[in-house]
């Protein structure tokens, strides 16, 4: 039998364990402690010296980003479509409403112009939207110049959730520094993992040093438990700290891994025709590629994204279709929607191709042979 091959499985570089050996030796086992605090000075050194709180995990981060811009029960929060649940879920914690915004074909992410759009049509019924929350997909930066031009001229912060996108840049800056505020994540499928984890990331060190307070059920800082309001318990463990410092360490190989990856996918399809790739639009764009994505046009290329995900499915490799938009999903049944039909294309026609780092060259060369054969018959 083959070997599994999975969409993006955890890669430890070796660097791990000494940290979590520390751990174990001091007895920090507690939340909190040194590899926390190293950990948060070594990433704030990769967000351009922005203040970084590690928290329990990226959806922990948003949701603290949007407590921190003061969103209440009633508001309107706009948010990108085309993503993940963990972008949006934290709207409803906060029993705020969200509203979709569908993508650009360019990036994929939030369509500026749609945004523009949607904020015209909330303030024409009423009601100015608290935020706008912008996610980075597949590690490819969203069109943060347009967006954060939209945002500006009505006085709406935004928060990037950055959590596919660690060591993208754009515009020469790295992805986790724009808007007011922004979200990472070190969930065990991201670009570095710490098994679960994530990070608020702000540009100055006031909003951190809340995110930090908050987090740890808003304890005030007397001998006894005061609390004069509502916290969380959001921190990220000393142990876990440990694996995302030596994680760290390595995280510039790994977005050249990624890059490597999808460049040889791309390389190795080109006979294919109809195949359209998740691309930097310009020079301005720097993904990380955290996953290659691709849509199927089935007319040109004589195969259906079903048809490569069965095959894929049969040699036990792990391909996926892309992101089901939010507007899709039950349980956003009844929020306001602004659509372009992009998301909903991108969904019924693309896949997502095994993308770990440590995926070598054959195991690379055996997924696409799998796609040329069903192409070939
Ligand atoms: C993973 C992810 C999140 C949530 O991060 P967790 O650490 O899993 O809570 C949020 N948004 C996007 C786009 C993600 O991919």
């Amino acid at each position: 039998m083959s070997t599994k091959i999975w969409l993006h499985p955890p890669h430890m570089s070796g660097r791990e364990e000494k940290y979590v050996r520390e751990a174990f030796e001091s007895n920090w086992i507690a939340p909190l402690g040194p590899n926390v605090d190293g950990f948060e000075s070594e990433l704030s050194r990769c967000m351009s010296g922005h203040s970084v709180a590690a928290v329990a995990s990226g959806t922990a981060a948003i949701h603290l980003a949007l407590i921190l811009l003061g969103v209440k029960p009633g508001d309107e929060v706009l948010a990108s479509d085309f993503t993940f649940t963990g972008t949006v879920n934290p709207i409803l914690y906060q029993g705020a409403v969200p509203v979709f915004v569908d993508s650009e074909m360019d990036t994929w992410n939030m369509d500026p112009m749609l945004l523009e759009e949607a904020i015209m049509d909330r303030l024409k019924r009423g009601k100015k939207p608290a935020a706008i929350i912008v996610a980075d997909i597949y590690g490819m930066p969203a069109n943060l110049a347009a967006i954060s031009a939209v945002a500006e001229k009505h006085g709406i912060p935004v928060v990037e959730d950055a959590a596919e996108a660690l060591g993208s840049k754009y515009k020469g800056k790295p992805c986790g520094t724009f808007g007011q505020l922004a979200a990472l994540s070190f969930n065990g499928n991201k670009i570095i993992t710490t098994s679960g984890g994530g990070a608020l990331v702000s540009p100055g060190p006031e909003m951190a040093e809340k995110a930090r307070f908050l987090a740890s059920q808003a304890k005030e800082k007397t001998l006894h438990f005061e609390h004069h309001r509502l916290g969380y318990n959001y921190r990220m463990s000393n142990v876990l700290a440990g694996i995302g410092r030596g994680q760290l360490e390595v995280l510039g190989e790994r977005v050249t891994a990624h890059r490597i990856i999808r460049q040889h996918y791309q390389e190795l399809l080109k006979e294919i025709p109809g195949l359209e790739w998740q691309a930097e639009p310009d020079a301005d764009y720097f993904s990380n590629f955290w996953l290659t994505c691709l849509t199927v046009n089935s007319k040109e290329a004589g195969i259906t994204p079903e048809a490569i995900l069965r095959a894929l499915a049969e040699d036990h490799i792990d391909a996926r279709p892309l992101m089901k938009p939010m507007h899709m999903q039950e349980v956003f049944r009844d929020y306001p929607r602004y659509l372009n039909g992009n998301g909903e294309h991108l969904f019924a026609n693309g896949i997502s191709l095994p993308s770990g780092s440590a995926l070598t060259e054959s195991d690379r060369e055996r997924v696409a042979g799998w796609i040329l054969r069903i192409h070939a018959e």
